[in-house]
This record gives structure tokens, C-alpha cells and sequence, in this order.
């Protein structure tokens, strides 16, 4: 894989747009430059991958749109250290955005073609602080839990419980909610039983669906 001055140059112009859009985090600004995103797509959409659109990445899915994961991630608050589930590996490109700015990151897919496709990538980026499962999401990952964050990045219908009971308290979930569009959630966990909801933007994202889809 090869990171080439162009690349570079178009990845630097893309920053530039995150940041006329609105996005303020430098330190996500920072992980999304260093980070080359054509790496985490296929040859075909290598051309493409410093424009700001989601690309299909295999299995009917698709990379998130840069915008999104600079929107997701600046919702999240991240610390170093944090302890990160993220629900919908995909490419592996946000996890490894997330483990670039120093967090902890668990994160699971429920194809086992992409689990497979994207555990073996980000070994080979070496990216480290990821470690991947083949999992249903809605279950969360309760051997792991409880996490100081939790990123969903497929459209849910509803929130899961499970997800909610894996949040420490003073954890915040993020999770876009709704069928067509998907309203972006940001669930604090208070107390034991007491959460704090917050409403921002609408997105699009691929369903969150249930069960593992084995190969
Ligand atoms: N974060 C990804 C986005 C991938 S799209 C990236 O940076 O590329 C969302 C992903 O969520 C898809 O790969 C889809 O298969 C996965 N997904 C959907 N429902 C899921 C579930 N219940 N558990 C785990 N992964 C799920």
C-alpha cells in the first residue's frame, strides 16, 4: 500500500471541507489526515476515497462518509484511554480513527466476510488498540463491558437495552435512530438507572440488522 503525495494532497483538502463544515476537534481533524482513508477501500473507489461520500465496500456495505465519522467521533468526547465499543466494523476505518487518537477499541461486524476482510487489514496497517469480534451488535459485548463509550454506526430502529446496561456510568452512547433517516442520539448514562438523551442531526446509514451472517 502505498500513500503517494497526491493522496496526501487531496486528504489535506478534504480536512479543509471537514472544517469549513463545521467540524472543530483538531485532534480528529489530525487522526483523519494522518490516516490514509484509500487504504480501506477497494482499488476501484481509490480514486475517490478524499470525497466526502460513503463508497460500497463488499457485503452491501459501505464506508462512512467522512463527514459522518468526524461527526460521530466529536459526539463522542474522546479521551486517551477511553474503553470504546464501536457496533459495525465495515472497512475498519473509524476503529482505526478511534485507536489513533489513543482510545481502547472494541469493535464488532456481524458479516463474517467483512469481520474476516477488515481484521486482517488492520493487522497488516498495524494500527494496534483494535481488537475485532464476529458478533450481533445488539447484544453489545458484555464479557468486555462496561465501556466509557459506544458507537453505533448502522441505522438501529430502536436503542438496545443491552447497549445502555454496557455504558459506565458518566458513558455516553452514540447511535442514529430511524427507519428511512436516522436521527443522531446521544444517550449519557447518569446514574445506574438514569440516562440523559440528546438529539442532533439526521444521516443516512446502512440498517442495523440482527444475527450474524456467516460465510
Ligand atoms: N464503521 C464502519 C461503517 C460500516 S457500515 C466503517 O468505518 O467503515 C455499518 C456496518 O455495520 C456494516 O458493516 C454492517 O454489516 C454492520 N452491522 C449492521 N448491523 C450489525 C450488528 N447487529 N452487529 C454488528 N455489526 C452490524
Amino acid at each position: 500500500m502505498e500513500d503517494s503525495y497526491r493522496h496526501k494532497g487531496m486528504r489535506k483538502r478534504l480536512i479543509e471541507k471537514l472544517r469549513e463544515r463545521g467540524i472543530s476537534d483538531e485532534r480528529i481533524l489530525a487522526a483523519m489526515e494522518a490516516l490514509p482513508r484509500h487504504y480501506f477501500l477497494d482499488k476501484a473507489f481509490e480514486e475517490h476515497a478524499y470525497e466526502d461520500k460513503a463508497f460500497p465496500i463488499g457485503s452491501e456495505q459501505t464506508i462512512s462518509q467522512p463527514y459522518t465519522v468526524a461527526y460521530q467521533t466529536s459526539l463522542l468526547e474522546i479521551k486517551k484511554r477511553d474503553k470504546i465499543l464501536e457496533i459495525g466494523t465495515g472497512s475498519g476505518y473509524q476503529a482505526a480513527i478511534l485507536a489513533l487518537m489513543g482510545a481502547r477499541v472494541y469493535t464488532v461486524e456481524r458479516q463474517e466476510a467483512l469481520f474476516q476482510k477488515t481484521k486482517a487489514l488492520l493487522e497488516e496497517l498495524k494500527v494496534g488498540n483494535i481488537r475485532c469480534f464476529l458478533r450481533d451488535g445488539t447484544k453489545g459485548l458484555a464479557e468486555y463491558a462496561p465501556f466509557d463509550k459506544i458507537l453505533v454506526t448502522a441505522g438501529a430502529i430502536g436503542i438496545p437495552e443491552a447497549l445502555l446496561q454496557q455504558l459506565k456510568i458518566g458513558g455516553m452512547l452514540v447511535i442514529p435512530v430511524g427507519e428511512d433517516v436516522q436521527k443522531m442520539y446521544r444517550i449519557t448514562r447518569i446514574s445506574e438507572k438514569e440516562f440523559k438523551q440528546e438529539a442532533f442531526d439526521d444521516f443516512r446509514f446502512v440498517p442495523f440488522l440482527e444475527g450474524i451472517k456467516k460465510l
